[in-house]
């Protein structure tokens, strides 16, 4: 599912350097900069492997702390050395991605286009309802909320899930605080966020009610609908605010709503039980950059997640006007003439750096308890709901 996407994004970025004179002059550059960083690249061991014609050497792939999940088992140490190819990013690319953090102190970077959303209402399956043709979500989030909510319906017989909102435009946001200000005549709000530092600006977040023969209910992620709070991970959403992380989210425990970030990376907060805000603090542990290929650092992160796939996951800070990404190449051969990439997506974070997600082996396994069917285009059985009386206030984070 998650590397179907790998392609597209591929597009997004312009890749620069295609050819092989250009990628070795790019490795020799690696190379020089790591020499002079470091005093000798080391190998697995942490010795100097005296090969001095190695390109890019990664220490050791698994982290000491935190403990990775026992089904992780580290590629062979023979696979542990990559060669490179890179892409340059600007500071504008910060705000585009899957892993972008917007909170209460940090405002969305990126934009969203209309025409780059999916209305609900026209690509939802019958498992499921929607408010209103107002609904808009990014189609990566609209593929994995069929897939979830189907399962869903699968497991537990119920449809009384209804997305209440998706996507947020600046204005609207901007509207919903007005009137939150206005009817509590504060000078600020805990509720409602702010204009540019709502999530739903992203078009990767959703609120749930429920809608059950038209009665609506707030979604609390109890009953059946735990199933949803449970294993969202497994699809790539996570409950953004959840209880306990009050202090670090800056909204109080909101089971309603979710968030897409991808499958991996929902694994791994699922895995350790972060937050995104923990997360993305996380995640600067594994970075290549040239100061960390020692041992005593792990460069990538790993992860398994449950269809069988093994992830590799690393931090890219931003380094200036421009930033070089490096993306390893599937084949390790130095001599090879092949530049083909691991399946790879890139988010910038929002904030200072870029998160590279590399699809290391493919699972062969599919995500319990069973294969998502395709959507179809189905009226929601309520069409002409406003939202009842779940629509109120408490869901305008
Ligand atoms: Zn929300």
């Amino acid at each position: 599912m998650a590397t179907n996407n790998y392609p597209k994004r591929k597009k997004r970025y312009k890749i620069k350097y295609k050819n092989l004179a250009i990628l070795l002059a790019g490795l020799l550059l690696i190379i020089l900069l790591i020499s002079k960083g470091c005093s000798a690249i080391f190998n697995r061991d942490g010795k100097n492997d005296g090969n001095g014609d190695t390109p890019l050497t990664t220490g050791d792939t698994l982290p000491d702390e935190p403990a990775l999940p026992d089904s992780t088992e580290p590629p062979p140490t023979s696979q542990l050395a990559y060669l490179f190819d890179f892409i340059t990013l600007t500071e504008d690319d910060l705000g585009t991605g899957n892993l972008v953090l917007v909170n209460n102190n940090i405002e969305f970077r990126g934009s969203v286009s209309e025409d780059e959303l999916d209305v609900v209402y026209e690509k939802k399956n019958s498992a499921y309802k929607v408010k209103d043709l107002s609904v808009m979500v990014r189609p990566v989030a609209m593929e994995a909320l069929n897939n979830m909510l189907l399962d869903f319906n699968t497991v537990t017989g119920n449809d009384g899930v209804e997305i209440m909102a998706g996507y947020r435009t600046y204005e609207y946001q901007q509207e919903l605080y007005d009137e939150e200000l206005e009817s509590t005549g504060e000078t600020s709000s805990t509720l409602v966020a702010r204009p540019g530092y709502s999530e739903h600006h992203t078009g990767l977040a959703v609120d749930f009610t429920t809608n059950i023969n038209g009665t609506h209910k707030s979604y609390d992620g109890t009953g059946d609908y735990a199933w949803i709070n449970e294993n969202c991970y497994k699809y790539g959403f996570i409950n953004r605010y959840p209880a306990g992380k009050e202090q670090l989210t800056l909204i109080d425990n909101e089971p309603w709503h979710f968030r897409y970030v991808g499958v991996p990376h929902a694994t791994v907060m699922h895995n350790y039980d972060y937050c995104l805000e923990e997360y993305i603090n996380f995640i600067k542990n594994y970075t290549i950059s040239n100061s960390s290929l020692s041992p005593e650092k792990p460069d990538f992160l790993q992860v398994e997640t449950d269809d069988g796939s093994i992830y590799m996951i690393y931090y890219v800070p931003m380094t200036g006007e421009t930033t070089n990404i490096y993306i390893p190449l599937k084949d390790k051969d130095p001599n090879s003439t092949s530049n083909e990439m691991y399946p790879y997506e890139i988010s910038g974070n929002n904030i200072d750096g870029w998160i590279v997600t590399f699809l290391y082996q493919q699972g062969t396994g599919s995500i319990s308890p069973q294969p998502a069917g395709s959507p179809e285009n189905v009226l929601p059985e309520n069409s002409e709901t406003d939202g009842g009386d779940a629509d109120n206030t408490e869901n305008q984070e």
